[in-house]
């Protein structure tokens, strides 16, 4: 064992590559949305009115409550578990592969994480806060309760202590989750080919968005985060195409305010007040998806 517990100059500047990396990439996602959209938002939000600014206080507000609970809990819970190295990795492997392989490993176990969180109804309580979104965009990649981010760090703690992936693993792992959150909730339109490619690889904004279908059988699918081979592999894909009036949200439920959005997990699983009607809306999706 080792003890890293104070953060290092290292650590100080690998904290504040990434915090610069994200906000530049969240701000370019932000640009490119407004110049090349996909698709459109529901009238209730269109316009860019009060609706429209008090979705994105909802969202930059989870965001915040998130990164302060991130900086008191999750990365203390981060760096000691990366303290703990309970085998030393085999020699054979070049050091410089390890990297590539935290990442596969990691993306591997948010992977199943994110899966647990729609099948657990404990988990999905919280994890419901991000998908009652009815757009998206880059701010809802940043839209999470900060109750499933302290359950995730902890669950990961194991993981991290269980395969001895070091910090700076985790932390590139954690800045590259983001940019590809921030990518694939974006509504910004990409040349269709260059998609078609990327997706061979990692989860793209068509891929992603069916994952936020206001259908549960497509909101149960399609977990994967940077890669996209986990799905075919483990069999969560979805033959559901994205279509450029796509109902977002979940099934039954509607959007909440800030501060119900908070109190969301304690309060269960409460009866669905529309099932109906994110059926009879679907059934509009006549447009083909704008890519
Ligand atoms: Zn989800």
């Amino acid at each position: 064992m080792n003890s890293t517990l104070d953060p290092a100059p290292a650590l100080q500047q690998l904290l504040a590559f990434k915090g610069l990396l994200v906000l530049l990439w969240l701000l370019l996602a932000l640009v490119l949305e407004q110049w090349r959209p996909a698709a459109l938002p529901p009238l209730s939000l269109a316009g860019y009115g009060a609706a429209w600014f008090a979705r994105w206080g909802r969202n930059l507000g989870l965001f915040a409550l998130g990164a302060a609970l991130s900086s008191l809990l999750v990365l203390p819970v981060t760096i000691w578990a990366s303290s703990l190295q309970l085998w030393t990795r085999p020699a054979a492997v070049p050091p410089l592969a390890w990297p590539l392989i935290d990442i596969v490993l990691l993306d591997l176990w948010i992977y199943w994480w994110h899966r647990a969180n729609h099948v657990v109804p404990f988990l999905w309580r919280f994890h419901e806060v991000h998908h009652r979104d009815r757009h998206l965009d880059a701010t809802s990649a940043l839209r999470f309760h900060f109750g499933e981010l302290f359950l995730s760090a902890l669950v990961r703690a194991v993981v991290i202590i269980a395969l001895a992936i070091p910090l700076q693993s985790v932390l590139v792992f954690e800045a590259l989750v983001l940019v590809a959150a921030i990518f694939h909730h974006a509504n910004w339109r990409l040349p269709a080919g260059f998609e078609r490619a990327l997706s061979r690889v990692i989860i793209t904004p068509s891929r992603h968005w069916v994952h936020h279908h206001r259908v549960r059988r497509d909101t149960d699918s399609t977990y994967g985060t940077i890669f996209s081979f986990w799905d075919p592999l483990f069999r969560s894909t979805t033959p559901t195409q994205r279509t450029q009036l796509m109902e977002i949200g979940v099934e039954g439920r509607e959007e909440a305010d800030f501060i119900a959005l908070i109190g969301l997990p304690s309060r269960g699983a409460a009866p669905a007040t529309a099932p109906a009607e994110a059926q009879a809306e679907t059934a509009m999706q006549a447009l083909p998806a704008a890519k």
